[in-house]
C-alpha cells in the first residue's frame, strides 16, 4: 500500500471510530460537518461541474427539514415515510423552479432568482402558524430503526456519515457515466454537447434536482438530530456559506465538498472560541475574521483545498476498456437515395452583414465535397446553419430528403449529422477516451438513475469500447487516457474527428481539420477520409490547405463574401480565373 492508500484507509477508519473516542461536543461538530458536506456535494455537481450557481440550497435543506418535522409531529408518520415525502416535495419544487428558470434563461438569471425565491420562502414559513411561525416546530421525534432509536448525536452520527458516503458515491457514479460526461460539458461546451444530441436544458434541470435532493436529505437528518426546526438555519446567509464551502474545498471535486465543509466548520468553531476572549465581543468581529479567512483561502488555494491536497485523495484510475462488449446500435438510416444533403437559397445575416447569401448546393451520397473560400467567406457560418447551431434567416436544408432547417442541433444529430469545430471543443480536463465517448452519447439510453446505481455497466462498456475503437482508428491510441488538454493542437483536431465518428454519422462536417497538422499527419488524415468514403460515409470539408483539398475531394464549392462563386471538379476549380482572383484578392 502506498502513502496515499494509507491516508485514505486511515481517514475511513477515523470516520468510523470517531463517535466512540471523541467527546460529545466534537461528535456534534462532526455531525454538522457531515450535514453541510451533503449540501456542498450537490453544489459541487451543480456549480463546480455543471457551472450553474444556486444561492438557494439552504431553502432545499429547509424543505426536507420542515416536511419531516411537520408530518411527524402533526400526523405521527414514521420519519422514513416523511423522508420519502420530503424527497418528493423537494424534488418536485426543484423541478418546477428548474423548468421555470433553467430551460428558458441562462446567465445571471438562475443565481438571482434563487436568491429571490429562497428569501421569500423562508419569510413565508415564518408567517405560517401551522408551521410554528418564527418559533418553529419542536418535539420532532428521533429516527427509529426497528427497536433502535437514533436519539443521541453519537447514534445519529452513523446515519449522517453513511448518507455522506452514499451521496459521494452517487455523484461519483453519475459523473463517470454517459450522462456524467454530458454534465461535464455543460460548463464550457454547451454548443458542442447539443451537436452530439445532448439536451443540455434537461440535463441542467436534472443536476439541479439532484443537488436539491442531497440538500433535502441533509435537512431531514438535521431536523431529527436537533429535534427542532425554525426558519433561521435555512435562510439566505446559510446558502452563501454552502457556496463558500464548495469553493473552499474545490468546486469541481467530490472530496472538496467534505474538505470545504470541514474547513468552514472548524474555522467558525475556532473563531467562536477565540474571538470573544480577544476582543470582548462576538458577532461582528467573528464575521470580519471569517471574511478575511475566506479571502485568504480563495487567494492562496485557487482551485480549492482539494487541489492542494490532491496527493492524498483517491487518484482517477484510467478506465478499463473491455474487449468483448456488445456492439452499439447504429443510428437510424434513411432509405432516401437522392443527395444526402441539399441546401437551397440559404441566407444568414448578422445585423447588416450577410454572412451567407442565397447559397445552394448538394452533396451526393458517399462523396467528399470541399467547401473553400477566403477567410470570412461564410464557410463556418454555413456549417453552423447545417448543424443547427445557428438558425437560417431564409432558405431550406434537407438531410437525407427531410427538412432540417429550424431543428435544434441535437435533433439534427439524431438524423445522422456529426461535426468537428474550427475552434477545437474538447473538454480539456477529461480523458481523450471520455471525450470521444461523448460522441456516442445518442447510441445508448442509459439514464442517470441507472448510472448512479451502476446498472448500465454493459452499455457503458460498449460506449467506451466504441470510443477506444475510433481513437485507434484515427491513430491516437497512445493517448487514450491522457487529459485531452495535454494533446497537441493537431491531435486535438484529430480527436474531434474520432468523437464525430463515434456518433456513427451519415454525414460528417469537418471544419479545417488539417490546420496545425504536420505533413505526415495530413497524409494520414487524407487516407482516413478516403477510407471513410469507401465505407459509404459522406463528408463535407472546409479546408485552407489547397494541396490537401485538391488531392482528396470529389468536388468543390467555392464561397466568396457569403456567396457561392462556383462549383466543380478540383481541376476545373484550380483553373478557374475567378477563383484565382478571389484568393489573390483576399491576400492583397
Ligand atoms: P469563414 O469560416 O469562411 O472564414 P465565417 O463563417 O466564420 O467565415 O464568417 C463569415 C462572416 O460572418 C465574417 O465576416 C464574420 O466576421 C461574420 N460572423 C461570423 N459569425 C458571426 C457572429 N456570430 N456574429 C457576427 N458576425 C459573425
Ligand atoms: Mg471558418
Amino acid at each position: 500500500m502506498n502513502a496515499r492508500k494509507w491516508i485514505q484507509a486511515g481517514f475511513i477508519v477515523a470516520v468510523c471510530i470517531a463517535p466512540l473516542l471523541l467527546p460529545l461536543y466534537q461528535v456534534t461538530v462532526l455531525n454538522y460537518i457531515g450535514l453541510a458536506a451533503l449540501v456542498a456535494l450537490g453544489l459541487v455537481l451543480l456549480t463546480g461541474i455543471g457551472g450553474l450557481t444556486s444561492f438557494g440550497q439552504a431553502a432545499f435543506v429547509g424543505m426536507g427539514a420542515y416536511t419531516t418535522a411537520y408530518l411527524t409531529t402533526h400526523y405521527g408518520l414514521s420519519p422514513w415515510i416523511t423522508l420519502v415525502a420530503g424527497l418528493v416535495f423537494t424534488g418536485g419544487a426543484a423541478l418546477l423552479i428548474g423548468l421555470l428558470t433553467l430551460s428558458r434563461l441562462s446567465g445571471h438569471y438562475l443565481p438571482v432568482s434563487t436568491i429571490a425565491w429562497s428569501i421569500s420562502l423562508v419569510s413565508m414559513v415564518g408567517e405560517i402558524k401551522s408551521l410554528g411561525g418564527h418559533d418553529g416546530i419542536s418535539n420532532v421525534p428521533a429516527i427509529p430503526l426497528f427497536q433502535f432509536q437514533f436519539d443521541t448525536p453519537s447514534r445519529i452520527y452513523g446515519l449522517i456519515w453513511l448518507s455522506v458516503g452514499l451521496g459521494m458515491l452517487s455523484v461519483h457514479n453519475l459523473l463517470n457515466s454517459r450522462n456524467g460526461r454530458a454534465i461535464r460539458a455543460l460548463r464550457a461546451r454547451e454548443g458542442m454537447a447539443e451537436a452530439f444530441g445532448i439536451h443540455t436544458g434537461a440535463l441542467k434541470i436534472k443536476i439541479f434536482v439532484h443537488a436539491a435532493l442531497l440538500a433535502c436529505v441533509s435537512g431531514w437528518l438535521f431536523a431529527h438530530l436537533l429535534r427542532f426546526v425554525s426558519p433561521t438555519p435555512f435562510d439566505f446567509p446559510q446558502s452563501i456559506d454552502y457556496l463558500f464551502m464548495t469553493v473552499t474545498g474545490g468546486a469541481s471535486s467530490i472530496w472538496g465538498a467534505l474538505i470545504g465543509s470541514a474547513t468552514l466548520a472548524l474555522i467558525k468553531d475556532q473563531l467562536q472560541n477565540l474571538l470573544p476572549g480577544l476582543t470582548g465581543s462576538g458577532g461582528a468581529a467573528e464575521e470580519v475574521a471569517f471574511g478575511l479567512f475566506m479571502i485568504a483561502i480563495l487567494h492562496y488555494a485557487r482551485g480549492g483545498l482539494a487541489s492542494t491536497f490532491a496527493g492524498w485523495l483517491p487518484a482517477r484510475t484510467p478506465m478499463t476498456i473491455a474487449k468483448d462488449t456488445l456492439p452499439l446500435p447504429t443510428t437510424a438510416r434513411v432509405d432516401h437515395t437522392g443527395p444526402i444533403l441539399q441546401v437551397e437559397g440559404a441566407v444568414k445575416r448578422f445585423g447588416g452583414l450577410v454572412a451567407v447569401n442565397e447559397v445552394s448546393f448538394e452533396l451526393v451520397r458517399g462523396e467528399i465535397l470541399g467547401l473553400i473560400g477566403p477567410n470570412g467567406a461564410g464557410k463556418s457560418t454555413m456549417f453552423n446553419l447545417l448543424s443547427g447551431a445557428a438558425p437560417l434567416d431564409s432558405g431550406k436544408i434537407y438531410l437525407g430528403g427531410s427538412r432540417i432547417d429550424g431543428m435544434a442541433s441535437r435533433q439534427i444529430a439524431r438524423r445522422g449529422l456529426a461535426r468537428s469545430f474550427q475552434h477545437v471543443q474538447l473538454i480539456s480536463s477529461m480523458s481523450l477516451l471520455e471525450n470521444v465517448a461523448l460522441g456516442a452519447h445518442l447510441r445508448s439510453h442509459a439514464g442517470s438513475l441507472a448510472s448512479i446505481l451502476r446498472l448500465e455497466r454493459a452499455s457503458e462498456s460498449s460506449l467506451l469500447a466504441q470510443a477506444a475503437h475510433q481513437i485507434e482508428r484515427v491513430g491516437l491510441g497512445a493517448y487514450m487516457h491522457a487529459p485531452a488538454g495535454t494533446l497537441a493542437l493537431g491531435q486535438q483536431r484529430i480527436a474531434e474527428i474520432a468523437r464525430a465518428l463515434a456518433a456513427d454519422p451519415q454525414l460528417l462536417l469537418l471544419d479545417e481539420p488539417a490546420a496545425g497538422l504536420r505533413l505526415q499527419e495530413k497524409r494520414q488524415l487524407a487516407d482516413l477520409l478516403k477510407q471513410l468514403r469507401a465505407e459509404g460515409l459522406s463528408v463535407l470539408i472546409v479546408e485552407h490547405d489547397m494541396e490537401f483539398v485538391m488531392g482528396l475531394v470529389d468536388r468543390l464549392v467555392v464561397m466568396v463574401f457569403g456567396q457561392k462563386l462556383t462549383q466543380g471538379l478540383p481541376a476545373d476549380i484550380r483553373a478557374n480565373p475567378q477563383v484565382q482572383e478571389a484568393y489573390l484578392g483576399s491576400v492583397a
